[in-house]
């Protein structure tokens, strides 16, 4: 952790003020004019400097949290082992601001300490070196207009090189998830993971088993949400994660490339929904997720799906912990959409269904199966079978007749 930081000004960084978040530019003014050093940090700075629209613009600062709630008027502090501000903004609008800090030594004792404060929080410097990978570790010094590089990574941008800051080896033990962010920005970048860090990843992914099943749930849910997601599977795929993730579903598209390419097909078409800004609801995406996997179950079995669903879940055995709630909704949409598949070959619908919750989503993935993509605007579930059964009413004549 020696040698000066690499400063790199306007012309050699490109960065514009303008396509900075102007509430988070008053955030770090302030806290200049209060005495205090603050920084753009991590995914914003990458993300500008790739010319990208960054997603949120994170902040870095020698203020401790209980400063920063002085000094602004709706601040939440939340986490509890490493506490962060949180400064709320009109409709939802949420900026962090984070205190530097160290990386924890491995071996630090739960027992409350009176050093606490100085056990976490750092310099610059170290909440740098602290950070997982090299481009996600750049500074953006608003004041000076500079970007800030302690550990190589405008290099690695230039390169265009995906790399752990430190020894890969032994970040990806201390947190076995960032084998995963290394996949996850390598792919969204369309960057190259450097060679060592691509060893390790070899070595050690079996540690993602490890994690908690609820972060490994948040992570896939980041990756569900984004508009890349079609290239993050694919990249967990190309190094043997996504049986550590999503188990034996995982496996399936491991070693089943047709299964797999179906999936890619669907995943393209969801990430294009995406892109254009339409915001497909997560119950919908990890639909989409599991029915290549799943669909042969549908060709094979006749009646009720759902306990032939729920029992392939078990039988998984998914290292991600999908919330009860949560699964239960995408085995409604799998079962509806089935049952949407088998109308449209045999004309028998009960259209009472359409009250059910999830049948919006169940009819765009039951479009998705039968035309590889999702439906348009004038498009969906109905439009289908009336081509296909014209002369056949689309609701329930019984029901009808009963109202
Ligand atoms: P995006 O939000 O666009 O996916 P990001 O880089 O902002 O990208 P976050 O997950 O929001 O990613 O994390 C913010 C920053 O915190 C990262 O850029 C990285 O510097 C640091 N970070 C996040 N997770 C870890 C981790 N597991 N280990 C070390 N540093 C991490
Ligand atoms: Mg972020």
């Amino acid at each position: 952790m020696t040698g000066e930081a690499v400063i790199l000004k306007k012309p050699e960084h490109g960065i514009s003020r303008r396509n900075i978040d102007a509430d988070a530019l008053r955030i770090i003014y302030r806290l200049h004019s209060l005495g205090f050093t603050a920084y753009l940090t991590g995914g914003a700075v990458r993300d500008m400097m790739l010319g990208k629209t960054p997603k949120d613009f994170d902040i870095a600062t020698d203020a401790r949290p209980g400063q920063i709630k002085k000094y602004f008027p709706r601040v939440f502090i939340i986490g509890r082992r490493f506490r962060l501000a949180h400064i709320h903004f009109r409709e939802g609008k949420i900026i962090e601001v984070a205190t530097f800090r160290k990386n924890p030594a491995p071996a630090v004792s739960d027992e409350p300490d009176a050093n606490a404060a100085e056990n976490i929080y750092g310099s610059p410097r170290e909440d740098a070196f602290r950070r997982d990978i090299t481009i996600n570790a750049l500074f953006y010094d608003a004041v000076t207009a500079s970007v800030i590089d302690y550990v190589g990574g405008v290099v690695d941008l230039r390169r265009r090189r995906i790399r752990v800051i430190g020894d890969a080896g032994e970040r990806f033990r201390e947190d076995p998830v960032r084998i995963w962010r290394v996949i996850r920005y390598a792919a969204r970048a369309g960057f190259a993971i450097d060679a060592d860090t691509e060893r390790e990843i070899a070595g050690q992914r079996h540690l993602l088993t490890q994690c908690s099943g609820a972060r490994l749930f948040e992570e896939i849910s980041k990756d569900l949400s984004h508009a890349e997601t079609r290239f993050v599977i694919a990249g967990l795929r190309e190094h043997g994660i996504l049986r550590h993730i999503i188990g034996r579903a995982g496996a399936e598209y491991e070693t089943n490339p047709a299964c797999f390419a179906r999936l890619l097909q669907f995943l393209s078409g969801a990430d294009g929904e995406t892109a254009q800004g339409v915001r497909i609801p997560l119950d919908e995406m990890a639909a989409i997720l599991f029915w290549p996997w799943l669909e042969p179950l549908f060709t094979a079995a006749a009646g009720d799906m759902h306990p032939i669903l729920k029992n392939a879940f078990v039988a998984a055995e998914m290292n991600v912990n999908l919330p009860k709630s949560l699964l239960s909704q995408v085995i409604e949409i799998l079962v509806l959409a089935g049952r949407m598949i088998r109308a449209l070959r045999n004309g028998r619908m009960r259209w009472s269904l359409r009250g059910r919750p999830q049948y919006p989503q169940a009819s765009r993935l039951c479009f998705m199966i039968e035309k590889g993509r999702l439906p348009g605007n004038e498009e969906s579930f109905e439009n289908l079978f009336r081509q296909a059964f014209p002369q056949i009413p689309t609701w329930d004549r019984q029901r009808r007749r009963r109202i």
